[in-house]
């Protein structure tokens, strides 16, 4: 399967311009809240909670974390696809397309519309949230696609039909309603229609998860080829750390609406630095290991009451008194390793918390 000809470096990228060396994406303080009133009684969740992080160009950012740990919000957020009760309260969410730095809270309803699909484009975890149950899957992609491309409908559909044949699809799949296809075959036909406008910033939230491992083996295999031939950033979510081992380049851990690490995926697994983070690589199984899995004691907070101090404190094995007091600060201990751990910034100075 060959992209090249026809999507590298992608519509009107210039490899070396100032875009080109910006960071993709830049969150920076970002704070998204689920603000609801029942009978009179103000009730505040707080799923994304000061969130900082960075996507560089042409790399794929890997997500990780449990249930509820803020992730599909924090995504929601950053792809501006959210509505009341959850609102931004503080932060901002910046985009550096090829034609300049953009706040994406600062842009109109029709700016937003105008970059959707054909910069940033979304790929979620259920196939059938895109693809409409009674539509053919050619009607979805005139749908989603044909104004960003413009041209004929005839020009149209044969770039469609292009697109599918490098993605290994028979474009025979576009006289098809979803339910007539496997689920791996609809979840390769979102990845077609969210790459189809070649964009720069795609955002994938479990695209994987409900696919056995041999579909999903092959869903990932054409992600990361389709984005290495096209150079887009990819911001990949999925709680399965084994699959961001496989595939992404940096890593970030999440924890009750915050980030608690951040390193390159290879660093983070050799040497998380973290509790959290240890305890979701120590529970892999691996090959040959006997060993009985143990899990966490307690369950994740609740983001309307976050503990005090350190969200994790009250499961995390190595606390100490100060982690009951005061929140952490991601700090970066190691260049391009940040984390916000006191026990781990004590021991990375050489000293002893108790
Ligand atoms: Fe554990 Fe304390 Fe580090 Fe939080 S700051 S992860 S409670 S050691």
């Amino acid at each position: 399967m060959s992209l090249a000809p026809d999507v590298h470096p992608g519509p009107g990228r210039s490899v070396g311009s100032p875009a080109a060396t910006a960071p993709l994406l830049e969150v920076s303080g970002l704070k998204a809240y689920y603000q609801m009133r029942f009978f009179g009684i103000s009730r505040e969740v707080r799923a994304v909670d000061d969130v900082t992080f960075t996507i560089r160009r042409n790399e794929i950012y890997g997500l990780a974390g449990e249930s509820s740990s803020g992730k599909s919000t924090l995504i929601k957020t950053i792809a501006r696809a959210i509505r009341p009760p959850l609102n931004v309260v503080g932060g901002t969410v910046a985009f550096t397309f090829e034609d300049g730095r953009q706040d994406i809270y600062a842009m109109s309803p029709a700016q937003v519309a105008a970059i959707r699909w054909s910069r940033l484009s979304y790929v979620t975890q259920g196939s059938m949230n895109v693809l409409n149950p009674v539509r053919r899957i050619r009607s979805t992609f005139v749908d989603f696609a044909a104004r960003h491309l413009g041209g004929s409908r005839r020009d149209f559909l044969t770039t469609v039909e292009r697109h599918l044949g490098r993605l290994s699809l028979d474009p025979r799949v576009l006289d098809a309603y979803p339910h007539e296809l496997s689920g791996g075959m609809r979840q390769r036909l979102t990845i077609a229609l969210a790459t189809i406008c070649r964009p720069e910033f795609i955002i994938a939230d479990e695209p994987t998860t409900a696919l056995d491992v041999v579909v999903q083996k092959d869903v990932l295999a054409m992600l990361r080829e389709v984005q290495q031939e096209m150079g887009s950033s990819i911001l990949f979510v999925t709680h399965d750390m084994a699959v961001h081992a496989n595939l992404t380049d940096r890593l970030g851990i999440m924890y009750a609406g915050r980030l608690v690490e951040e390193g390159p995926t290879r660093k983070v697994f050799q040497r998380p630095l973290h509790p959290y983070t240890a305890h979701l690589i120590a529970s892999l199984p691996r090959l040959g290991d006997d060993m009985r899995k143990t899990g966490l004691p307690g369950a994740p907070p609740s983001l309307a009451d976050p503990p005090t101090g350190c969200r994790f404190h009250p499961r995390c094995p190595s606390a100490v008194g100060l982690c009951r007091e005061a929140s952490p600060p991601m700090e970066e201990l190691e260049p391009g390793h940040r984390v916000a751990c006191h026990v781990a910034k004590a021991h990375a100075e050489g000293r002893r918390l108790s």
